[in-house]
């Protein structure tokens, strides 16, 4: 077919101001790169709002879409504008100009990446000068947010700061038409840090059955061979931590295949430059691992190599193949990378810390000599209705801030007391800290200090409020009650809810269910399970799950046995408690203390709910670690199944069900755990339904920590949805409280704003 040739563009000048992650990230030279190919003339630079730039010449249309289609793989766009301007006659040349002229700074810090493509080309290269070494990165991949301390994003500002380059990487740090133009932390074996253990010596000890801690990224990792039963025992027994899952690595993606299920969208999460691990259904290959990995569990947590010597790793393992082309082939080894931390302290960071706190984990410690400024766990993600979701938010995601649906005054927020982070906001960016952790130790708390800190030196806004959660005890509320700043208490659920609708832009109305742990009510009581009205920085609580005694106070939460004997009692089975649980603890005092109101507070909880039904089903009568009996509840749905009858809506809007659990007794424990989750959707979806009825309102936001349970999720999505709701639920920060302070700070932002703050 003959087509006509479309007219050439009249010569064009542009201004060109460019906002969002776009300094530190190779924009210039693309920028530069792209104008040359176009055969335009102008300039492009650093500001303090982001890249400017003018072009000029014929093709400026064709510029402008590759601009963004072809944006360096750490960029983020949030905004183009572009200004016509006259054509300056006598303009031929391209220029980058001199950032520093302009007084720029660089506005936000990238998180770190992954080891890109041409870094691990070059690094399995024999030919290459960084063949083999583990600290080669480029523009386009490596650590960032963990090795700087301030703004500006400046190689002085970062633990690079003590190596000086050598001739050849000043070379390529200059050159615009070099993958490392200005790559902060460009290093060569012959300038840049040094491991203190050679990898194919590392390799050796791992196979032998050593555990190594490992310096990462964001801290140290223990590492053990994964088939290797008496050492992942032996890690397991050290760490402390009875049955927690432990994460693995494996070479690619063609050695994730016998191990565990992974569909395309979550190998798109696997290969993802923010590296999370991500929780996949086990396959078969998986029962040649060692029982300690994730026992009890249908999942396993797999995470690919993200630094040049993970990748090493199983290079050496492979025997030193050239190329990048054995990582298509499946690889035999895979390795335990747990997080290098012990009994709840936070991760080890430091070469000489971990000889001390590792020693008697660890037979040997590889450290290496670029600091890490500051701590980033590895972040934890599954798939969830078609979406990824956060379970921990850390290394790869730190610093992204959340675009808020306005701009508000800057305020700081604390989160609550478990799964701890913290969130600064500068005008409509929420900066949410990594994953600190529960601060019960004195190191945990001096994390959250230097992570606030940390945040406040990186986002460089000066708060105006300090919001917090409304427990007085938390460490967090005192941490808030000892700033110089005006503070926010905020009810935790209503800060779950929030932290959703700021995700979505929703500053108005809305419905809010937040099924979660436990946080602290308007009334003093343990609230978990709430059915709100959320307007911006107000709410209104109109209904909760009816309430279950706790026997024995904070014990219930991590003895669903307890919980199962508060259910027998409340329907008039007390006698029944001593026979059914005694196995378990104490029974027989406890239905004294059930029976006469003792120590027994009430509970909203969604939480409990599900240590509840495990407790009654036998699955898990002690927890080992936070909500283990959830987890292995929801380990065996296969299809959720209805409790006709099985819930209750009373006068005060309370959320009853009784019914289900007594169904549960003496159920199959399958059979059992379909019928919780089918029956509990129901009836949540039955009951925000008359809500939204009542209310006249039509989106719904879902928010806590039982958010996390992908069976509940989809069912309450998909049930709310044919209801005519639109649901709203976390996307960019964890649904658990680790995404709390984005809630709070939300709230707190339109607070300082309606008050004139
Ligand atoms: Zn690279
Ligand atoms: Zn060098």
């Amino acid at each position: 077919m003959p087509c006509t040739p479309e007219p050439p563009e009249a010569v064009r000048r542009c201004r060109l101001r460019i906002r969002g992650q776009v300094q530190g990230v190779g924009f210039r030279p693309h920028v530069y790169a792209l104008a040359l190919s176009r055969g335009l003339s102008g300039w492009v630079t650093n500001d303090t709002e982001g890249v400017l730039a003018e072009v000029q010449g014929r093709a400026v249309r064709d510029f402008l879409a590759d601009l963004v289609d072809r944006a360096p793989p750490l960029a983020r766009i949030d905004d183009i504008r572009v200004e016509d301007r006259p054509p300056s006659a006598g303009a031929e040349d391209f220029a980058i100009l001199d950032s520093s002229r302009a007084g720029a700074v660089a506005t936000e810090v990238p998180p770190d990446a992954a080891v890109c493509p041409a870094c691990l080309e070059e690094l399995f290269d024999p030919q290459d000068r960084r063949y083999r070494y583990p600290f080669l990165t480029c523009t386009h991949c490596g650590p960032r947010f963990t090795i700087t301390g301030q703004l500006p994003y400046d190689r002085p500002q970062t633990s690079m700061a003590g190596f000086a380059l050598c001739a050849a990487c000043e070379r390529e740090y200059r050159d615009p038409a070099d993958r490392r133009f200005h790559a902060q932390p460009i290093a060569c074996p012959d300038c840049g840090p040094q491991l203190s253990m050679p990898v194919e010596k590392i390799v050796a000890r791992l196979m032998a059955g050593e555990i190594l801690a490992i310096k990462g990224l964001g801290g140290f990792h223990l590492a053990c061979d994964a088939r290797n039963a008496a050492a992942v025992s032996r890690l397991r027994r050290a760490k402390q931590r009875d049955g927690k899952p432990f994460a693995v690595m494996v070479a690619g993606l063609a050695s994730v295949g016998g191990l565990a299920e992974a569909d395309a969208d979550e190998a798109a999460l696997l290969t993802g430059i923010d590296r999370p691990v991500v929780l996949l259904r086990k396959a078969a290959g998986a029962a040649a691992l060692a029982d300690g990995i994730a026992p009890g569990l249908p999942w396993l947590g797999v995470l690919l190599p993200y630094t040049p010597l993970h990748a090493l790793l199983f290079h050496e393992a492979a025997g030193r193949p050239n190329g990048t082309g054995w990582l298509q082939q499946p690889q035999d080894l895979v390795l335990v990378m747990t997080s290098a931390n012990v009994g709840g302290e936070p991760l080890v960071i430091d070469g000489k810390d971990a000889a001390r706190r590792l020693g008697g984990i660890a037979d040997a410690t590889v450290d290496h000599d670029r600091p890490i400024v500051v701590r980033a766990d590895d972040g934890v993600v599954r798939r969830v209705a078609g979406r990824p979701l956060w379970i921990r938010r850390a290394r790869g995601a730190v610093p992204r801030p959340v675009r808020l649906a306005r701009t508000l005054p800057p305020v700081l927020a604390l989160g609550a007391h478990f799964k701890s982070t913290v969130c600064l906001t500068r005008g409509a960016d929420a900066f949410l800290s990594q994953h600190i952790g529960d601060l019960d130790t004195a190191e945990s708390l001096r994390f959250f200090e230097e992570a606030v800190a940390h945040l406040r030196r990186l986002v460089g806004s000066e708060p105006v409020l300090v919001a917090h959660d409304r427990h007085p005890d938390y460490a967090s509320t005192r941490f808030a009650d000892g700033l110089d700043l005006p503070a926010l208490p905020v009810q935790h659920h209503h800060a779950h809810v929030a932290a959703v609708a700021a995700e979505h832009g929703v500053a108005g109305p809305l419905l809010g269910l937040a099924l979660d742990g436990v946080g602290l009510g308007d009334d003093g009581t343990a609230w978990g399970g709430e059915l709100m009205e959320v307007d911006g920085a107000h709410y209104r609580r109109l209904g909760h799950l009816a309430e279950l005694p706790l026997p024995g106070g904070d014990a219930a939460a991590t003895q669903p046995w307890r919980m199962a004997a508060a259910v027998l009692h409340q329907l008039g089975r007390s006698g029944e408690i001593a026979p059914r649980l005694a196995a378990h603890g104490p029974a027989a005092e406890l239905a004294e203390l059930l029976r006469r109101g003792l120590r027994c507070p009430p509970t909203s909880s969604a939480g409990r709910l599900f240590d509840a039904a495990a407790g009654l089903l036998g699955i898990c009568p002690v927890a080992s670690y936070e909500a283990e009996a959830a987890m292995r509840l929801e380990g065996l749905v296969s299809v959720p199944r209805l409790q006709p009858g099985g819930w209750t809506i009373d006068d005060h809007n309370r959320l009853g069900l009784l019914p289900l659990l007594e169904a549960l007794i003496g159920c199959d424990p399958q059979v059992g755990a379909e019928l919780f989750h089918g029956t509990l959707i129901a009836g949540l979806v039955d009951w925000v339904g008359r809500a939204a009825e009542a209310t006249g309102l039509t989106q719904v936001a879902l928010g806590g920590g039982c958010l996390a349970n992908r069976v509940l999720a989809e069912g309450l999505i998909d049930g709310l949805t044919a209801h005519g709701l639109a649901v709203l639920t976390a996307r960019n920060v964890p649904p658990n409280d680790g995404g709390l302070a984005l809630g709070q700070a939300w709230i707190a932002g339109l607070w300082a704003a309606d008050n004139g703050m």
